[in-house]
């Protein structure tokens, strides 16, 4: 994740986490999509990258669980865009939102699973930092 933001930097890096079947199972691979926004304050998973990533994570008996971005200008921590993101209907609340921030010319890397709130979605969406366990 971190080669990635470093790699497409100074735009913005995506991908997807990928885990082995079942609740909270470790994330075992990490798929780069294409950020077909091609910008550096936003990011929009390519659809065929998100497809084909998809398809082979199912192949190995894997599921996405996450997705994966850079800031490259702000610290890791969900943006309102990225709240906005997580909390559409179609996107898993139990997703994992891992940030790699390289603002300050050093890689951070946090996640965050964010849930729905009501109302205004900054102010009422739970954000919780989760632990990274990198092997
Ligand atoms: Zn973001």
């Amino acid at each position: 994740m971190l080669a990635e933001a470093w790699r497409v930097y100074p735009n913005e890096a995506c991908g997807l986490l990928v885990a082995e079947r079942g609740i909270d199972r470790p994330i075992v691979r990490f798929e780069p999509v294409e950020n077909a926004a091609d910008s550096s304050r936003v990011f929009t998973l390519d659809p065929m990258g998100f497809m084909k990533a998809e398809r082979r994570a199912d192949d190995a008996g894997l599921e996405v669980v996450g997705v994966m971005h850079s800031h490259t200008h702000t610290a890791a921590y969900p943006s309102a865009t990225d709240v906005a993101e997580a909390t559409k209907p179609l996107v898993p609340p139990t997703w994992h939102w891992a940030i790699v921030s390289l603002a300050w010319g050093f890689p951070e890397l946090r996640s965050f699973r964010v849930t729905p709130g009501e109302g205004d979605v900054m102010t009422l969406a739970g954000i919780v930092e989760e632990r990274v366990v990198l092997s």
